[in-house]
């Protein structure tokens, strides 16, 4: 599915008090999801609330039930101007949403409790689809999952997860802004990455690779007291390596540019969509990837519950 053109950016992140860096998404996260139009309903409270368990769902999982949404969905609201066009680069989030931050408070949704707020705008001329600023959310058309892990995703602190063609340097070729096939905030829908869940905090410190040898690695999809990714640092930035057995078994590479400015959201991962000839993101048992200014990496050993990794110059 091509979303990568939805997630258009707005330039007003400069007027926008703006969340510190440190992501963390642990617990119940309380989401309060307000529809609102000029007096149309394009679907119900019904189907935003099965979209949005299934977004749960998704986060159960890929957090091994580290976090939870608690998610109140407003009626519609019909607050909105019929000629309303979102106007976001004039008057910022916070003006636009305001008719239906007001109206949920008056039906009994007091948007300061909770933690993250998604409006969802019936009616609206906006040259985008999607756009967290902070912690609210703002969507121009019907909630999807795939949009609410994004934008939620987001609003815990991740950045996008890129993507590149090349087969050695990304630096060299040109970066896919959500083009991570894998990760929902690319444009994927298997799972966050092991460099995700460690921002969120889902999983600990990983291994730094010093050493050349064998290490065991384990899928980052449940706990484990074995790593679930291994890092090599390297002068341009840090790789991500994790191994991945559902529904491939394969090794996935992510590079992190140590020399990008910082944002408001974590540093991104750029996964390697052609890490071998064979032009799948990932490597299969007896596969070698050399790393840019570093090791070749080889999968000896791929199981369901582990993979045997072997480091060399
Ligand atoms: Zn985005």
């Amino acid at each position: 599915m091509a979303r990568a053109p939805l997630y258009a950016v707005v330039a007003l992140l400069a007027a926008v008090a703006l969340p510190s860096a440190g992501a963390a998404a642990k617990g119940d996260e309380h989401v309060l999801v307000i529809l609102a139009s000029a007096g149309s309903k394009p679907y119900s409270v019904a189907e935003v609330q099965r979209t949005v368990s299934q977004a749960n769902a998704f986060f159960e999982i890929s957090s091994f039930g580290q976090v939870r949404l608690r998610v109140d969905v407003t009626p519609w609201l019909p607050v909105l101007a019929t000629s309303s066009s979102c106007g976001l680069s004039t008057r910022g989030l916070d003006a636009v949403v305001a008719p239906a931050r007001q109206a949920a408070d008056r039906a009994g949704f007091n948007p300061d409790l909770y933690d993250d707020v998604v409006y969802t705008l019936a009616d609206s001329h906006c040259g985008f689809l999607g756009e967290t600023l902070g912690h609210q959310i703002m969507l121009t058309r019907e909630p999807t999952v795939p949009l609410l892990l994004h934008e939620l995703g987001h609003t815990f602190g991740l950045g996008h997860a890129q993507a590149s063609d090349c087969t050695t340097s990304p630096v060299r070729c040109g970066i896919e802004e959500t083009g991570d096939t894998l990760s929902p905030m690319g444009s994927g829908m298997l799972d966050f990455s092991a460099y995700e869940k460690y921002v969120l905090g889902w999983i600990p410190s990983q291994p730094h690779v010093s050493v050349l040898k064998r290490y065991v690695l384990a899928p980052p999809t449940s706990v484990s007291n074995l790593a679930q990714a291994l890092i090599v640092d390297t002068s341009q930035g840090s790789w991500w390596i994790e191994y991945r057995s559902q529904p491939f078994r394969g090794l996935v590479f992510r590079f992190i540019d140590s020399r990008k400015p910082p944002s408001q959201f974590a540093p991104s991962a750029v996964l390697m969509l052609r890490p071998t000839k064979a032009g799948r993101p990932w490597i299969v048992k007896g596969e070698t990837y050399r790393i840019p200014f570093s090791f070749r990496v080889t999968l000896t050993r791929a199981t369901a519950g582990r993979a045997e990794v072997r480091f060399r110059p």
